[in-house]
């Protein structure tokens, strides 16, 4: 099979080895009713009530949307609002932390004797895609007809230079993985589930291949370490072979794609009856004194998180919710680990300069370097003209994203960043173009 473009780039995984560590409760936590894709959750809780640990404190807003609950015991302080670093305001519920770590008595490990039990106990998990956009599990799994599901792919690629808190999932909970491995095998009854990870992690390959050892419709996949391996259409098509059709689905190609700890998540869930109430967060960068994996509440402050982690030895100048590739930067350190959250990284004044843009040079690095062969090069061209026939042409809609046009041009042109705004600007046109119909 030929393999898809991308780029070679610098792993920095130093803190793949490092147990992650639970780190003290801060005061307090925040905790965002909108943390990935879907309708915002609404609150269940009002200021003055008592929170136990796994305790529901917002229900989904819609069918796409998840549940949320508290990762501590304490007292809701109030109900807010904040400005969240994709710039959008949300709705928050904090909660002043009482230190005691009660555990709700409500939370059952649940029964799972159908598909309708396992669908169930996902969104009464809380759990969204961990390893993307936080889109709702529960839905991704509410296929139509199960039959669809040729392939189910467990993506443990985790490219994204200086993460590992997918890696510490796969050695730490692979437990918990294939609790959750075994029933969604049970009920999809796919040809095959296929574990793909990165050759850049040969202890996790192992401990993968270990586990699976006697699941004869499992395999594990070393694939090559070449970002964005873990992207879902690249991921699919180097484990099945599979392309998924423009503008449509994984399901499409007959795929359904999980995160590993997203997949950790629903095991525990089934086990203990404990949702989605906190997360492995890799803390790293130039500007930290001291790397390493935390456990952390979700809804606990960057700045909490930074602190209690040993803070910093250089002012920072950038920080970021996730990698360098495809990571958001924040404009201040008030902002809460989300769901999604997989690392926080800070880095010092000197490396968040971004070099001078000079003259794009038609070199076509840019298109030798998109795994979708996408022409980023000429999507700037027709941004800049303001030419939406030609973005449409260029099929910018597919863009996933991904940084490797960026990362690879000699010109440093701001590539991605165009990509984004073009992608923006392309989607406005179309719907007031269907609106003057
Ligand atoms: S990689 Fe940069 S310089 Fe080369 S064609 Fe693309 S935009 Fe131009
Ligand atoms: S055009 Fe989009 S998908 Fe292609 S390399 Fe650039 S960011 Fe990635």
């Amino acid at each position: 099979m030929k393999k898809l473009h991308g780029v070679h780039v610098p792993h920095n995984k130093n803190t793949a080895n490092m147990k992650p560590v639970r780190l003290p409760l801060p005061a307090s936590v925040t905790i965002p009713m909108s943390m990935g894709i879907g309708a915002p959750a609404k609150p269940v809780v009002k200021p003055g009530d008592a929170v136990k640990v796994g305790q529901m404190i917002a229900e989904a807003g819609g069918f796409v949307s998840a549940n949320i609950h508290s990762g501590v015991s304490g007292t809701v302080k109030k109900i807010g609002e904040m400005m969240g670093a994709m710039g959008r305001s949300m709705q928050t519920v904090e909660i002043t932390v009482d230190g005691l770590q009660e555990v709700s008595e409500d939370l059952h490990a649940p029964e799972i004797h159908s598909l309708e039990d396992l669908l169930k106990a996902v969104k009464d998990s809380g759990v969204v895609g961990l390893g993307g956009a936080g889109f709702p599990t529960m839905v991704k799994l509410s296929v139509k007809d199960i039959e669809q599901v040729r392939y189910i792919c467990v993506n443990g690629a985790e490219c994204e230079p200086f993460i590992t808190s997918d890696t510490r999932t796969m050695l730490d909970r692979t437990d918990d993985m294939m609790t959750a491995a075994r029933l969604l095998v049970q009920f999809f009854k796919p040809e095959k589930m296929i574990f793909g990870i990165e050759k850049n992690k040969p202890d996790c390959i192992k401990v993968m291949k270990d586990a699976i050892q006697n699941e004869p419709l499992m395999e594990v996949q070393a694939l090559p370490s070449m970002y964005p391996q873990g992207g879902e259409k690249v991921l699919i098509y180097h484990t099945t072979g599979g392309i998924v059709p423009e503008g449509k689905l994984p399901l499409d190609a007959g795929v359904l794609v999980l995160n590993v700890t997203t997949l950790a998540v629903i095991g525990q869930y089934i086990k203990t009856g404990m949702p989605l109430v906190e997360k492995v967060v890799t803390v790293n960068g130039s500007a930290v004194k001291e790397p390493k994996n935390v456990i952390v509440p979700i809804g606990m402050l960057m700045k909490d998180v930074f602190e209690a982690a040993g803070g910093f030895k250089e002012e920072p100048g950038k920080i970021l919710y996730g990698g360098p590739m495809m990571g958001v930067s924040v404009p201040d350190m008030e902002q809460p680990v989300l769901k999604t959250t997989n690392a926080i990284l800070a880095f010092n004044k000197k490396d968040s300069v971004l070099p001078e843009p000079s003259a794009c040079i038609r070199c076509g690095k840019c298109v030798q370097h998109c795994p979708l062969h996408l022409m980023a090069c000429a999507v700037e061209r027709a941004y800049e003209k303001g030419d939406m026939e030609r973005l449409d042409e260029l099929k910018i809609n597919l863009c996933m994203e991904c940084g490797c046009c960026s990362f690879g041009c000699p010109a440093h042109r701001p590539l991605v960043q165009t990509n984004k705004l073009a992608k923006a600007q392309l989607m406005a046109w179309k719907k007031a173009k269907e609106a003057a119909k």
